[in-house]
C-alpha cells in the first residue's frame, strides 16, 4: 500500500491537531522532535514527507545527512556564502579557459625516465612524471597494461589503446598480457628454460571500460611443459570470468562498482551502467562493447559465489540482530510495483536465489489453496473507514497481461527484510497469513498490518478450522499507526498500535520505507526473466539489510534516547493534564477503560452483522 496519499477528510477529531503540522518538505529534519508530538499527531500530507518523516522516527541518519543543510558557519548565512562562491569562481573564469587550452598544447618534452630522448608519449597514470620517450614507454607500460596513455607525436595528445605504441614517430601494434599472478616453476627444469608467450585475446572490463588483451601462456623449451591460466588463477587475481571459456574477463572491482550504484540509484538500468563503461572506453581511444545479457549472468554468478562464502562466515541476510532472539514487532504489506510483464523475458533458468527472501511459488500456491478449501471463504473487499480499501479476498487469478501482480513483504521494526513472496491473485488475507506462519518460529509480540481490523478477525476464523494455525492467535494484533486515522475511530481506537501495551514507538509502518526501496528497483525487474527479477529482488534486499545492520548501533542509540525523551515528555504532559482537569489517576484509568469498552462494543456488532 505504498504511495497511499494521506487526505484524509479533516474530522472534528483531529481539527485541533492540524495546526501542529506545518513542516515543509527539505526542512531540516531535526525540527520535528519539536513539531511532531505523539498526543497531537495529524497524518503527513505527501507520501515524502511521511516517508521523511518514516526514516526519521527510525533514527536512520543515513538519508539525514544527505539532505541535511552544513551546519551554519562563520557569520553569513548559506546564500550570501553560495553567491560569493559563485563570484569567486566568475572571477577566475576567463583564466581558466586559457589554463585549459594551454593544457592541450603538445610542447616539445624529454623523456622523464631516461632523461635523453624526446618524449613520445604521455600517461597521466604515471603522473608526476607523465612522460615518456618510446622505448621508455614501452618498457615500462608492459607491466602496467591499464594505463591511459596519448601519444604527442602528431601534435595532439592522441589516446592510445594499451596495444599501440610509439616506433620510429609513428603508431605501431604492440601485444599486452593480462596482469596475472604466474607460477615460479611449472616443471623441474632449470628456470632459464622457461618463457612467457601471448596465448589466446579475451577483454578485460574494468571501470575504465574495456581493454583487449591476450593471456599469458608459459612454456618450458626444454621439456615442453605448457600453463596456461585458468578460472581459478582469474579469482586469485580478482577477476570473474563472463563465461567458463573467459573470452571476456571483469574486473570485480566492476561489479562491486555496479552494486553500490544500484543501491544509490535503484532504478538503474544494467544497459545505462554498461553504457557509461562503453563511453569511457571510447574516450580512452580504445574500441569494443560490453555485452548486457552475460553481464548480468556473470554479475549475479559472483553474487551467488560471495552469497555462499558468506554462508559459511554464518552471516544471516535475513535476520535483524536487534530482533533476536525476540522481536517485538513484525509489519506486513504488499506492494503492487512488483507487477512483472508477462511476456518480458521467458526464460526456464532457475533463480540463483530460489526461496531465499521470496518463498516459492508452488509452496505459497498449496498454503493459499488449503487455507481456502478447509475454511470455505467468502470474497468480499476489505473495506474499512468508507473509502479506505487494502486487501481483500478473491480467489480469481488475475487474467491481465502481468505476471506477478507485486510482494507481499515482511519486515522488522528497524527496516530489515525479513520474507516475502510473489501475489498473483491480488491482496489476499492468506498472503499475510503465510508470512506471518513462516516467520511464527522466532517469539513476536506484535503483528502490524494497514487493515488488522479486517485481517485479525479473519485469522480467527481461519484458525477456528485449521487448528495447527492456532498459536499465531498469541501474537498481538496491531494497526500501523498512520493508516489507522484513516480507519474509523472506533477501529483506531482498538486496533492502533498508538494504543498498544509494550509497543512502545513502534509505527507499524516500517515497511513503507522498505516499500519505497524496492519500488523504484521495480522499473528494471519489471522487464526481466522470472529467476533475474527474484535474483535482482533478493540481491538489493540483502544489500539493504547488510545497510542498516552496519547502522544499527548509531540508529539504535539515536532510537533510545529519542524514546527515553519522548516519554519523559508525555508523562509530563498526562501530569500537567491531570492537575488541570483535577482527576485522580484511577479516574483517568476509568475513562481509558470505557472508551475501550465503547470501541469494543460497537466494532464486535459490526463484525457479527457483517
Ligand atoms: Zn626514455
Ligand atoms: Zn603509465
Ligand atoms: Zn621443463
Ligand atoms: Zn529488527
Ligand atoms: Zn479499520
Amino acid at each position: 500500500m505504498e504511495n497511499v496519499v494521506y487526505d484524509r477528510p479533516r474530522s472534528s477529531r483531529n481539527q485541533m491537531a492540524s495546526h501542529s503540522y506545518s513542516r515543509k518538505a527539505g526542512a531540516h529534519p531535526r525540527m520535528l522532535d519539536s513539531s511532531v508530538e505523539l498526543t497531537n499527531y495529524c497524518p503527513p500530507d505527501t507520501v515524502e514527507t511521511f516517508l521523511e518523516e518514516l526514516n526519521h522516527s527510525q533514527g536512520d541518519d543515513l538519508d539525514d545527512q544527505e539532505t541535511a543543510p552544513a551546519p551554519p558557519r562563520a557569520s553569513s548565512d548559506w546564500s550570501t556564502r553560495k553567491s560569493l562562491l559563485s563570484e569567486r569562481w566568475e572571477k577566475e573564469r576567463a583564466c581558466l579557459v586559457n589554463t585549459m587550452v594551454a593544457q592541450q598544447n603538445v610542447t616539445t618534452q624529454i623523456c622523464q625516465q631516461c632523461g635523453i630522448s624526446p618524449a613520445a608519449v604521455r600517461c597521466r597514470d604515471c603522473r608526476p612524471q607523465p612522460f615518456f620517450c618510446a622505448d621508455c614507454d614501452v618498457s615500462i607500460h608492459r607491466n602496467h597494461v591499464f594505463h591511459n596513455r596519448d601519444a604527442t607525436i602528431a601534435g595532439f595528445f592522441q589516446p592510445l589503446p594499451p596495444t599501440t605504441c610509439v616506433v620510429e614517430r609513428a603508431l605501431s601494434q604492440c601485444v599486452c598480457i593480462v596482469p596475472l599472478e604466474m607460477p615460479k616453476k611449472i616443471c623441474s627444469c632449470s628456470p632459464g628454460s622457461l618463457s612467457v608467450n601471448t596465448g589466446k585475446v579475451v577483454a578485460v572490463v574494468t571501470m575504465n571500460g574495456r581493454y583487449d588483451l591476450s593471456m599469458p601462456e608459459m612454456k618450458c623449451e626444454a621439456c615442453k611443459t605448457t600453463w596456461s591460466p585458468g578460472v581459478d588463477d582469474l579469482v586469485r587475481n580478482d577477476y570473474w570470468p563472463a563465461t567458463l571459456h573467459f573470452s571476456t574477463v571483469y574486473s570485480t572491482d566492476v561489479f562491486y562498482s555496479y552494486e553500490e550504484l544500484k543501491m544509490a540509484a535503484p532504478g538503474l538500468s544494467c544497459q545505462a551502467f554498461l553504457r557509461m563503461l562503453d563511453q569511457r572506453t571510447l574516450r580512452f581511444g580504445r574500441i569494443g562493447k560490453i555485452t548486457a545479457d552475460s553481464f548480468r549472468k556473470s554479475f549475479l554468478e559472483w553474487e551467488a559465489v560471495r552469497f555462499e562464502v558468506d554462508k559459511i562466515c554464518r552471516e544471516e541476510h535475513f535476520v535483524c540482530p536487534a530482533c533476536t532472539p525476540d522481536m517485538l514487532a513484525v509489519s506486513v504489506d504488499g506492494n503492487r510495483k512488483h507487477y512483472r510483464f508477462k511476456n518480458a523475458a521467458r526464460s526456464e533458468e532457475k533463480a540463483l536465489f530460489d526461496g531465499i527472501f521470496i518463498a516459492k511459488d508452488d509452496e505459497v500456491e498449496r498454503f493459499v489453496d488449503y487455507i481456502h478449501s478447509t475454511t470455505n471463504h467468502v470474497s468480499g473487499r476489505g473495506v474499512c473507514g468508507g473509502e479506505w480499501s487494502a486487501a481483500r479476498e478473491t480467489s480469481q487469478k488475475s487474467s491481465s497481461k502481468i505476471d506477478e501482480e507485486g510482494l507481499e513483504l515482511a519486515v522488522c521494526r528497524h527496516g530489515v527484510f525479513l520474507t516475502a513472496l510473489n501475489m498473483f491473485r491480488g491482496e489476499i488475507y492468506a498472503y499475510p497469513l503465510y508470512l506471518q506462519n513462516k516467520l511464527a518460529n522466532t517469539p513476536i509480540s506484535f503483528f502490524a498490518m494497514d487493515v488488522t481490523c479486517k485481517y485479525w478477525p479473519y485469522l480467527n476464523k481461519v484458525t477456528k478450522s485449521c487448528p495447527e494455525l492456532q498459536h499465531l492467535l498469541s501474537m498481538k494484533p496491531f494497526l500501523s499507526v498512520f493508516h489507522a486515522k484513516a480507519h474509523d475511530f472506533k477501529c483506531e481506537v482498538k486496533w492502533s498500535g498508538a494504543y498498544q501495551q509494550g509497543a512502545g514507538l513502534t509505527l507499524g509502518e516500517e515497511v513503507e520505507q522498505c516499500n519505497a526501496f524496492l519500488s523504484r528497483i521495480a522499473v528494471t525487474t519489471k522487464h526481466m526473466s522470472k529467476a533475474g527479477h527474484t535474483d535482482m529482488l533478493t540481491l538489493m534486499a540483502m544489500r539493504w539489510n547488510q545497510q542498516k545492520f552496519n547502522n544499527l548501533a548509531t540508529s539504535l542509540a539515536c532510537r533510545y534516547q529519542k524514546a527515553t525523551k519522548r516519554l519523559e515528555s508525555q508523562l509530563q504532559d498526562l501530569e500537567s493534564m491531570r492537575i488541570q482537569l483535577a482527576v485522580t489517576q484511577v479516574e483517568v484509568e476509568g475513562w481509558v477503560t470505557d472508551i475501550k469498552e465503547w470501541a469494543e462494543a460497537t466494532t464486535s456488532q459490526k463484525n457479527a452483522r457483517s
